[in-house]
């Protein structure tokens, strides 16, 4: 058998080490806890399953959905950006349904790379921007996000000969892995870059909902002139905890829409259409359980950075993500860290390598963990980080 070499070209799968030592440790009878993945622990809310249920029973339900999605739910999106961040959108050109937001940035690279073009990708950073430029027959060049920047990349650093090849820039803010958050003005920034050497902008916000003290998270729509550059990649996984449903958007430049539209009619058959009726009641309905769900994350969040404060680690909370990313003191690396950590006491983080060479030296902690899950693998922790440091003396 002989497979494509694009398969062959993919990065190795960097979990795969703590996914076996998680097996491992379950084995041997002892209780996980994960702090690893970023998937909501909490339930869809109630009125938006109710609404699936409903639509479930609807024959004109069961039959092929459009690719470019029911125009009631084109329509929700462009009102509840309205509503959001005073972005108008038209729904018939610049707003198209996702299979989950991961499906549409995938496919968007394709309708950007051609054999030998650059990507410019944010490393620390979520795998798929640089995969899908790799399947693409692209090539990455990272930009490495560094805590002394806040975790923003460095425009101006970037050489003029990449510049050139380059087609497309992803950035994502609020952050996955680090939580840095930006404001307006980078990403007027941003446009301002694009358009000087005419490269399209990718910005991914699947966590512009979760955010604490208060926080409103921009839209990298907000800035002027951004519509005319780039689209912006959103989700209902974790603003509306539907990870499980599929269900995102991308929406802007109605040429880029119109790409990734006619890429998607020939590979899916788009979102089945009871879903897109939840995502409807969803984006129409009550704010308060979005609050309702960022107060149980504040929470997690400052119990997890108290205790890696009393633990010596440096970390600021973030404002914003599911996710408190930290380095590690010892200069140890993050896959050895992570290793010893579920060995020693079957508590999971992820390593930060897992998001590029970038993440090495940090590990990064989520908070969709139970309470009393969290609270057990902090403890652990602590005991663990205090007896491994004391036998280093
Ligand atoms: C969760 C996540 C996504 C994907 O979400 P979908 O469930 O596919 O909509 C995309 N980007 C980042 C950075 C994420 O953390």
């Amino acid at each position: 058998m002989r497979l494509a070499t694009r398969i062959e070209d993919l990065p190795p799968y960097l979990f795969l080490d703590i996914s076996r030592k998680i097996e491992q440790q379950r084995a041997k009878g002892v209780k996980i806890i994960s702090f690893g993945i970023g998937d909501p622990d909490l339930p869809t809310p109630r009125h938006v399953v109710d609404r699936i249920r409903e639509a479930a029973q609807e024959p004109a339900n069961h039959r092929y959905p459009e690719t470019d999605g029911l125009p009631a739910l084109r329509e929700s999106i462009s009102d509840w950006y309205k509503k959001r961040f005073g972005v108008t959108l038209d729904p018939a050109k610049e707003v198209l349904p996702l299979i989950g937001s991961k499906e549409g940035i995938g496919h968007m690279s394709f309708c950007l790379i051609n054999p030998g073009d650059i990507a410019l990708v944010p490393t620390p950073g979520y795998p798929v921007y640089s995969v899908s430029t790799i399947l693409a027959g692209g090539v990455p060049y990272y930009l490495p996000l560094l805590e002394n920047n806040n975790f923003l990349p460095d425009l101006a650093s970037i050489p003029d000969e990449i510049i050139e090849r380059a087609k497309v820039l992803w950035l994502n803010y609020p952050n996955n892995p680090t939580g840095a958050v930006v404001d307006l003005d980078f990403f007027r920034q941003v446009v301002k870059f694009a358009n000087r050497h005419d490269i399209i902008v990718c910005h991914d916000a699947p966590y512009t909902e979760v955010a604490f003290d208060g926080y409103q998270p921009p839209s990298f729509l907000e800035a002027d002139g951004a519509k005319a550059v780039g689209v912006e990649f959103h989700t209902l996984s974790k603003t509306y905890n539907m990870t499980g449903w599929r269900v995102g958007m991308a929406v802007g430049n109605s040429s880029l829409i119109d790409a990734l539209t006619r890429i998607k009619s020939n590979l899916d058959s788009g979102i089945p259409q009871a879903i897109q009726y939840a995502a409807i009641r969803a984006l129409e309905g009550p704010r308060d359980c979005i609050d309702d769900h960022n107060a149980v994350y504040q929470r997690r969040r400052d119990l997890i950075i108290d205790s890696l404060s009393r633990m010596g680690f440096e970390v600021k909370p973030p404002k914003a993500s599911l996710y408190i990313w930290t380095k590690l003191p010892s200069g140890e690396s993050s896959a050895s860290f992570a290793a010893r950590l579920i060995e020693d006491t079957g508590v999971v983080v992820t390593p930060g390598i897992g998001y590029g060479e970038g993440g090495e030296g940090y590990i990064r902690f989520s908070l969709t963990i139970s309470d009393s899950d969290l609270i057990e693998g902090l403890n652990r922790l602590e005991k663990w980080y205090a007896a491994s440091k004391r036998r280093n003396l």
